[in-house]
This record gives C-alpha cells, sequence and structure tokens, in this order.
C-alpha cells in the first residue's frame, strides 16, 4: 500500500498541485483548489498524445468528441442520486418517443446492446434462466447470420450462451429455422454484401415468429436511419452512442419492442445474478446519452454534410497540387456514411509509401490519425473540429511535396 509521504512526493511532482495543499499538508484540498484541478492537462501531464482524428470513430481511437451540452449533462448527472431503474424507465419513455418506436433504453455501446438483447431472447422474463447464462443447454439459443454479415461483432451473441448458424440464402435462412432458432441476426454495414436485403429478413422472422434484431452501430448518419429500421419491423434495433450521435463512448441505444427490451434489462445493473452486470452504465451516461441524442436530432444536417464536403474538398485540391497525386472521394452506402477522402500516388514519383506517410502524420505536430493502406491514405472530416482539415491538408502537402523526386 502506498505511503502517505511517497503519496505526497508523488503528488508534489504534479508542478501545481503542491499550491492546493497551501502549506498544511493533513488538510484537504479546499473547493477552489478542487475547481484549480478542472484546469489540469491532465493528458500532458501522463505523457498521453491527443491527436487530430482525421481517421473517423475508432474505439481505439476514443470514439467521438462530445458536445458542450453532453458534458454538462453528465456533470449534472454526477451531481446527486436517483434510483438506477427509474432513470432508465423515464428515459426510455423518452427516447422512445423522440424516435417514435416502442421503447428504448440506453445500454453500454452497441456491442453491450446486442448482448443483452440477446440475452433477454434466450431467458424471456424466466428470472431462473437469467441467472443460468452463459449456459443454454436445450435451449431455443440458435441465432441465425448471413455468412457475409459474420464479423467479428457476432462475440456479443456468443458471449451470453447463443450459437451461431450461417446460412447464405433466402432458401437456407428458411431451412435453418427450427425450434432450436431464438434470434434473427442481421448487419447492416454489410448490406451489399449479403443475399437477403432487410424487407426478406424482417418478413422471414414474422414468418416465423422469430425476433429480428439489426446492428446499426455506426449508421447515423443519416439521421432517417434513427426511425427507419424500427418502422420496417425489425424486433431490436442497436446503435453506437459514442459514434454519429457524439454521445458517451461506453453508451449506446437499444431501440424496438418493449417486450424484448423488457426483457434484456433483466439482465443489467442494478440486478447483479446476470451476465450483463458488468455493462454496467449510470447517470451520467444515461443522460449524457439523452442530452446527445436531442443534440443530433435537432442538428442541421445538411449544412453539416456541406461542411464535410468542403473540407474533403479542400484536403483534396492540396494533395493533387502535388504531381502524381491522385484522390477519390466516396460515400460508403451503409456505416459511416459520409464524405470519404482516399488520396494515392504514383510512388515512382513521389517516394514514400501510404503507409510511411500516415506513420509520419501520426509522429508530427500536430499528430494526425488517419486511416488506409498500402495503396492509400483514407481521410474523414467528421471527427475533426471544424478548421482542423487546413492543418491536414497543409501537412499532407507538405510531406508528399518533400518526397517528389527531382
Ligand atoms: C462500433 C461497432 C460495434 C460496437 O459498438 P460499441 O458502441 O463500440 O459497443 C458493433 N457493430 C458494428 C458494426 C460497429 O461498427
Amino acid at each position: 500500500m502506498i505511503n502517505r509521504r511517497k503519496l505526497l512526493k508523488s503528488l508534489t511532482a504534479v508542478p501545481f498541485i503542491g499550491s492546493i495543499w497551501s502549506g498544511n499538508a493533513s488538510s484537504f484540498p479546499t473547493e477552489k483548489a478542487i475547481s484549480t484541478l478542472a484546469q489540469r492537462d491532465f493528458f500532458k501531464e501522463l505523457g498521453v498524445r491527443t491527436f487530430i482524428n482525421a481517421a473517423g470513430t475508432y474505439t481505439s481511437m476514443t470514439g467521438s468528441l462530445m458536445p458542450k451540452e453532453v458534458t454538462e449533462a453528465i456533470g449534472y448527472g454526477a451531481s446527486q442520486y436517483v434510483n438506477l431503474d427509474d432513470l432508465q424507465d423515464k428515459v426510455g419513455e423518452r427516447i422512445a418517443e423522440l424516435l417514435d418506436c416502442e421503447y428504448a433504453t440506453v445500454t453500454s455501446g452497441c456491442f453491450g446492446a446486442m448482448s443483452i438483447a440477446m440475452a433477454g431472447v434466450l431467458c424471456g422474463n424466466d428470472p431462473e434462466k437469467v441467472k443460468k447464462l452463459p449456459y443454454t443447454q436445450g435451449w431455443a439459443n440458435e441465432v441465425i447470420i448471413q455468412e457475409a454479415h459474420q464479423i467479428g461483432y457476432s462475440q456479443a451473441l456468443t458471449n451470453v450462451g447463443a450459437k451461431v448458424v450461417l446460412v447464405k440464402t433466402q432458401a437456407e435462412l428458411e431451412k435453418a429455422i427450427s425450434k432450436k432458432t431464438a434470434m434473427l441476426w442481421y448487419l447492416n454495414a454489410n448490406t451489399e454484401q449479403g443475399e437477403i436485403k432487410w424487407d426478406a429478413f424482417v418478413e422471414t422472422g414474422k414468418k416465423f415468429g422469430i425476433p429480428t434484431f439489426i446492428d446499426c452501430a455506426a449508421d447515423v448518419p443519416p439521421v432517417s436511419n434513427l426511425f427507419k429500421f424500427t418502422k420496417m419491423g425489425f424486433d431490436m434495433v442497436a446503435f453506437s452512442g459514442g459514434k454519429g450521435i457524439r454521445g458517451p463512448q461506453s453508451a449506446g441505444l437499444l431501440l424496438g419492442k418493449r417486450k424484448y427490451i423488457e426483457a434484456a434489462r433483466m439482465h443489467t445493473p442494478p440486478r447483479g445474478e446476470t451476465i450483463g452486470r458488468g455493462m454496467k452504465v449510470n447517470k451520467e451516461e444515461i443522460l449524457g446519452m439523452l442530452v446527445a441524442l436531442e443534440m443530433y436530432l435537432q442538428k442541421d444536417h445538411e449544412n453539416e454534410w456541406k461542411l464535410w464536403e468542403n473540407q474533403i474538398q479542400h484536403i483534396s485540391d492540396k494533395a493533387t497540387a502535388i504531381v502524381g497525386v491522385s484522390t477519390e472521394i466516396h460515400v460508403p452506402p451503409h456505416a459511416n456514411h459520409v464524405p470519404s477522402l482516399r488520396i494515392m500516388w504514383d510512388e515512382k514519383k513521389i517516394n514514400i509509401s501510404p503507409d510511411a506517410l500516415r506513420e509520419e502524420l501520426r509522429l508530427g505536430h500536430p499528430s494526425i490519425q488517419t486511416v488506409g493502406n498500402k495503396t492509400n491514405v483514407g481521410i474523414t472530416t467528421w471527427m475533426m473540429e471544424p478548421g482542423q482539415e487546413r492543418i491536414v491538408a497543409s501537412r499532407i502537402q507538405e510531406i508528399l511535396k518533400r518526397n517528389q523526386n527531382t
């Protein structure tokens, strides 16, 4: 255990913290001194580099930035006690009203939404079953997924005891359905790759009386997607809170039929003997999520889109000003549906690889994170602060220019 002397020594290593003890080592920081703590440059103090996010919404890059109204709601939440279930109930109703769906709940993210929704489907409202997860032998425990939709995130389903059954075609889907089928799971991001599209998927669920779930984690924008899939008839729809909606990165939304959301809630805190006990969301995230959603719904989406297009065009123009450089502006049809840029060049004319350029951007001042592969550098601007696109554009131009073969 750390002793008091060591503690004080390590605290005084922080340059200005000594002053909060104001000479009297036995007193606690005063309220005034604590407010100075809020001015601390924590990341600098810890030696953790911050960066311009020209990549997108990545968990490894800590997601998105929350508007001030959201962080204020989080601060407000941290200041008083309430009953957790009561708050979830009320916020669930409010979100359902905002999104014109039957019911909703705030989850620990889209992955968390998948786990508790799956758990709810597996156990219904049987409290004895709730305690048994992830052991589901002998139950209806199969979740059917299209092969093209099978990405790592289905671990959220198997974690709670579901077994994945893969299918390719409509005929295979219908053949795979049996007494063991618990749920049909759809990944919106891979709609183009899968043979069975939304309508047929939902219809099949209804025809066989099996609940359908759609993972829409990264599917705002467009804002209409927050309404579209519940209307289409999916029983459960999940979004990440900390991607396009810009809520807490540790929150998400589960929307849909009340009976499934109530069953999912049986696995969440404060209930303890549950598989979801660790997927806690507290009042801070719940309020933060609600306010982020309200802000997102009110935002001028057209204007924002134009801003992103202009930013992408600016970066593209700066890059293509260098001989041998070409760009491609594209918008992914589903998931991360925002103006996006690919920059590529003739390595005979410019003597640096895309990977090396990305590394230079990352190691520079300020640090800039991008995505890409061996053939191009990938950029989005929706997670930037307005104005940062100019820094990104100049840095890219400067590096390309410096590596031109003369
Ligand atoms: C990001 C993502 C998730 C996970 O969402 P979290 O909110 O981080 O839990 C799940 N599915 C897809 C397709 C995603 O893009």
